[in-house]
C-alpha cells in the first residue's frame, strides 16, 4: 500500500495552509452526509463544535484536533482521513467495518479564527481538563463520556524549535503516551498507547527517518491526554512539527495522515499487548534545539569591541488579511553551539549593519546588511 499516493488521492485541496477556521471547513462539512455530522455544542463566541461519526466496527476511536486554535495541521490531516474513509476503497471499507469513529475536527473555533492557542476567554483548553470552566472543554469531555472510546488521539501542532534528540533533524512528528500518574508508570492502558505509537513510528521511519520525537511525559492532570489516560482509556498525543521549508505544513500534513492511518490500523490488527517499551523509549526525546535561522561567524560590536560570534532568528506568526505572515525577529545572540538552524548561514566574518547600528539586538527584525553588500530581509539572504 502506497500511503503517500493514498494521501494525494484524498487530500482536500480547498483546505490548505496554516490558517484553518470553521469557514475553511464549510465545503468539506457540506459534502458529508448529514447523518454523519452533528453539533455537540458551542464555543464562547457561539460557533458550533462539530462531530463526525463514521463506521460500524466494535473498536471505538475518538480523535479531536485544534483544541489549540493556531494548531491546524492535524485538522487538515483529519479532513483528509475522513475523505479517505468516505472514498469506498477496500481499505476504507475495512476501516469502517472495524472501527466506530468519533472525530471532532475543530474543538476551538474561536481560537482558530483569532489564530491563538487559547479560546476566546484566553484559556488554554489543554489546562482545563479538571475544572472544565470553558464550554469547549465541557463539549470535549461530554463527547468522551458519552462515546466511551477504546482509544483517543489528541492532535496538536508543535513549534519549529523542536529537534528529534540531538540528531540535528527537526521533530517533524512527535508522539507521547501521556502519563497517568506523577511517577510516570506504565500500566496496561498506557502500554496500549505505546503499542500504537510504536506502529506509527515504524511506518513513519520509512518516510522521515530520524525526524520523529518523543514528547516530555511529565504528569499534569489539567492536560486532557493525562486525564483520559488516568481514566483508563489509552490516549495518544500526536504533535505535527516542522519539515524543512514547509512552513505551511502541507508536507507534515501528509505524515500525520499516514500516522493516523497506521495507528488506527494497528489498533484493530494487534489484539495482544506487545509491551515493547524499549522501542518507545528509544524514540529520541523532543529537544528545543532549533531556531528558524542561525547566522554564524558574524562580526559585530559587543561592549565597545568587535567580536565574531553568532545569532539566531525565529519567526513570529502573525494573522493579517486572513493569512498567516511569518516575520523573523532576532531571538538569541551568542555561541549557540548546541543549537541548529532550519536555515544556517556561514557569514565568514562579515560585518553586521542595520539602521545605523553595528550590533544585532534581541527583539529586532531580522533585516540587516553584511559588509554593506549582502542584504538579509525577514531572515533570508536576498542579494
Ligand atoms: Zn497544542
Amino acid at each position: 500500500m502506497n500511503y503517500e499516493q493514498l494521501h494525494q488521492e484524498n487530500k482536500a485541496q480547498n483546505v490548505q495552509g496554516r490558517y484553518i477556521t470553521l469557514s475553511h471547513l464549510s465545503d468539506f462539512l457540506a459534502e458529508l452526509p448529514s447523518s454523519m455530522v452533528s453539533v455537540l455544542g458551542y464555543s464562547v463566541q457561539n460557533q458550533p463544535i462539530y462531530a463526525l461519526r463514521m463506521g460500524t466496527g466494535k473498536t471505538k476511536v475518538f480523535m479531536w484536533s485544534q483544541m489549540h486554535g493556531n494548531e491546524s495541521t492535524t485538522t487538515k490531516a483529519v479532513v483528509d482521513f475522513v475523505r479517505f474513509l468516505q472514498g469506498k476503497s477496500v481499505l476504507a471499507i475495512e476501516f469502517l467495518s472495524q472501527v466506530d469513529f468519533l472525530l471532532l475536527p475543530l474543538v476551538n473555533p474561536d481560537g482558530a479564527l483569532a489564530y491563538t492557542r487559547e479560546n476566546a476567554n484566553g484559556i488554554d483548553l489543554n489546562r482545563d481538563a479538571q475544572d472544565r470552566t470553558q464550554p469547549e472543554s465541557q463539549v470535549l469531555r461530554k463527547a468522551f463520556d458519552d462515546f466511551t472510546p477504546d482509544f483517543c488521539f489528541n492532535l496538536h501542532d508543535q513549534r519549529t524549535i523542536f529537534g528529534a534528540g540531538l540528531s540535528g533533524n527537526p521533530a517533524t512528528v512527535s508522539f507521547l503516551a501521556p502519563s497517568y500518574n506523577e511517577e510516570r508508570e506504565f500500566n496496561e492502558t498506557r502500554m496500549k498507547a505505546v503499542d500504537v505509537i510504536n506502529a506509527m513510528t515504524t511506518k513513519l521511519q520509512q518516510y522521515i527517518p530520524n525526524q520523529i520525537g518523543r514528547f516530555d511525559d511529565g504528569y499534569n492532570s489539567n492536560c486532557i491526554g493525562d486525564t483520559f489516560q488516568f481514566l483508563g482509556v489509552p490516549t495518544i498525543l500526536v504533535e505535527a512539527g516542522h519539515f524543512p521549508d514547509d512552513y505551511e505544513r502541507e508536507t507534515t500534513r501528509k505524515y500525520i495522515f499516514i500516522a493516523l492511518l497506521t495507528g488506527v490500523k494497528s489498533i484493530y490488527e494487534i489484539d495482544i499487548v506487545r509491551n515493547n517499551i524499549d522501542k518507545y523509549m528509544n524514540i529520541p526525546q523532543n529537544i528545543p534545539n532549533f531556531y528558524d535561522f542561525v547566522y554564524k561567524n558574524i562580526k559585530f560590536y559587543c561592549d565597545d569591541s568587535k567580536i565574531i560570534s553568532n545569532f539566531a532568528a525565529q519567526y513570529k506568526e502573525v494573522l493579517q488579511d486572513h493569512c498567516i505572515q511569518f516575520r523573523a525577529y532576532i531571538s538569541a545572540i551568542g555561541e549557540l553551539d548546541t543549537y541548529f538552524g532550519h536555515i544556517t548561514y556561514d557569514c565568514k566574518g562579515q560585518e553586521y549593519f542595520a539602521n545605523g547600528v553595528l550590533a544585532p539586538k534581541v527583539g529586532e527584525e531580522a533585516t540587516f546588511m553584511l559588509n554593506e553588500q549582502s542584504s538579509f530581509e525577514n531572515g533570508c539572504l536576498t542579494s
